[in-house]
């Protein structure tokens, strides 16, 4: 695999410390589920359901060989860490579209809070600024943190973006 740190924090997000440990080991080229449990000293079980994550994400595929005298099958995976790059990019693009969009809420309403909810004035207002469900008064809401905060991750995400096209 890339021996990039933040292909790394990918992989860890998406499969663990325990499976990144065990992709780290594993060689070039084919290998069984029960050659990757050895040289990783990890339970089969283990192994397989993290080569299944693996798979669903499109970075591991697999054949089967089948012996014909035992009838038993063999599992050979293959490792692609291309697609990775592209899977992190679209899981960037769509953390920073809802992230925009939370901020374009934000900045455009103006809101109050009861006990139970943070509603927009319209419907403080329209609730004569007394929540229906809880029977507190609503109070304006200072949203100043809230957007830097906003602000503050789109940049870190987009920072995020541009090491792994560099990367
Ligand atoms: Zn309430």
């Amino acid at each position: 695999m890339p021996d990039n740190y933040i292909v790394k924090e990918y992989f860890r997000r998406m499969i663990g410390e325990d499976g990144l440990r065990i992709i780290m080991n594993i060689p070039e080229g084919e290998i069984t589920d029960e050659e990757i449990a050895r040289l990783s000293d990890t339970k089969l079980t283990q192994v397989r359901k993290i080569l299944y994550t693996l798979y669903e994400n499109r970075i591991a595929e697999y054949r089967t060989e089948r012996d014909d005298n035992s009838g038993w099958v063999t599992y050979l995976w293959r490792f692609d860490y291309s697609n990775v790059r592209k899977l992190m990019e679209a899981e960037a693009e769509k953390k920073l579209s809802e992230l925009r969009k939370r901020l374009d809420r934000e900045k455009r309403g103006v809101f109050y809070q009861c006990k139970c909810q943070r509603v927009l004035f319209e419907d403080a207002a329209a609730m004569d600024f007394r929540c229906d469900e809880c029977g507190s008064e609503f109070e304006y809401v200072d949203n100043g943190d809230l957007i830097s905060e906003l602000e503050a991750e789109i940049e870190k995400i987009e920072r995020w973006k541009e090491q792994i096209r560099s990367g």
